[in-house]
């Protein structure tokens, strides 16, 4: 097996240790290599949908499909076994994800060939653009009490609330890529875990399971990165899930339990603890130390549309003023 070598910043090692007693490294997918030739060509010879299981003649396997989701910065890897009707489902639970992230996907862009999101808050008052490596174009797109800059005391006070998004579909485009990722031969494994993403309604009895760990750190990676770690075959430890699934994009790292054959119809409502990963720095040539800023657990169990609260405020020298100019757009930069 290929070893990728890792590098694990002084503050985490301990969780590493931790996490490493119980869990081992099994599949990465990290590529950045083009593949939509390839992709295609496996395409028509694909049997059946990964997902759904619906085979050739029951659904279409026409559109490129992205292994990662492309909301996230991932252009150019696609997978091959996704049927047209999945990537419509996926798709529509993928922008709940993206809105979950709100502006860090234009704030954190990196990727220099690709222009940055865009970004519009929920109310549509407040628009953000990047404009330069370390320079955004913030402005009023509506009329309204979101976009508050006062011009004598050079204070601006502006709501960047996301778009109102699903928890739960968050949570279920998380484990989208999990189960892209997953290996053909432990797919059956993994059955429970398929069905719920098909009709997630039909399992109230899991939806503790809907939740994940998020790292956020001071660094910021350009194109998502995944892996799937898999609980120590010499463990026998039952309250602990056999695989886990981390997402590396932009400042962010979210941890998920995949559900798998450790819930049986019997025992779906017990719970699974989660072993904490350590964030995981892949360029060897450059490693930082002091990098986690902060870790919690979300709960992405509600089917409720919420909204992120993100608030912007800031001071400006008003003896400077005549570079502001307010006509419609507001140049803050
Ligand atoms: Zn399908």
């Amino acid at each position: 097996m290929e070893k990728t070598f890792v590098y694990i910043a002084k503050e985490d090692r301990q969780i590493a240790d931790t996490f490493r007693q119980s869990y081992d490294p099994y599949v990465y997918q990290g590529s950045l290599e083009e593949n939509l030739k390839e992709a295609r060509r496996l395409k028509k010879d694909i049997t059946h949908c990964r997902f759904c299981k619906r085979s050739r003649q029951e659904t279409k396997f026409k559109e490129n499909t992205h292994m990662l989701s492309k909301l996230l910065g991932n252009y150019n890897y696609y997978s091959h076994d996704e049927c047209d009707t999945c990537n419509r489902l996926f798709g529509t639970r993928e922008t709940d994800l993206s809105c979950f992230l709100g502006t860090a996907r234009t704030f954190d862009h990196l990727l220099t060939e690709r222009k940055a999101p865009g970004f519009e808050s929920g109310s549509g008052q407040v628009g953000v653009k990047k404009i330069g490596p370390e320079a955004f174009y913030v402005f009023q797109k509506r009329e309204g009490e979101d976009f508050k800059v006062d011009m004598e005391s050079g204070q601006a006070k502006i709501n960047l609330d996301s778009q109102i998004y699903r928890p739960d579909n968050v949570y279920l485009s998380l484990l989208k890529m999990a189960l892209g990722i997953m290996p053909e031969k432990d797919i059956s494994n993994y059955a429970l875990a398929f069905k719920i993403l098909q009709e997630p309604e039909k399992y109230p009895e899991v939806r503790h399971l809907f939740k994940a760990n998020v790292t956020e750190t001071e660094m910021v990676i350009a194109r998502p990165f995944a892996q799937l770690f898999r609980r120590r075959s010499d463990l026998n430890s039952p309250d602990l899930p056999q695989m886990l699934f981390c997402l590396s994009v932009g400042r962010f790292m979210f941890q998920i339990i995949v559900p798998g054959s450790e819930l049986t119809e019997a025992n779906m409502g017990k719970s699974l603890d989660m072993r904490v990963a350590p964030y995981i720095q892949l360029n060897l040539q450059e490693t930082h130390d002091r990098v986690v800023q902060k870790r919690y657990m979300k709960d992405l169990s509600s089917n409720e549309p919420i909204k992120k609260e993100d608030r912007m405020q800031f001071s400006f020298a008003t003896d400077n003023l005549v570079s502001i100019k307010i006509e419609g757009l507001t140049d803050l930069f």
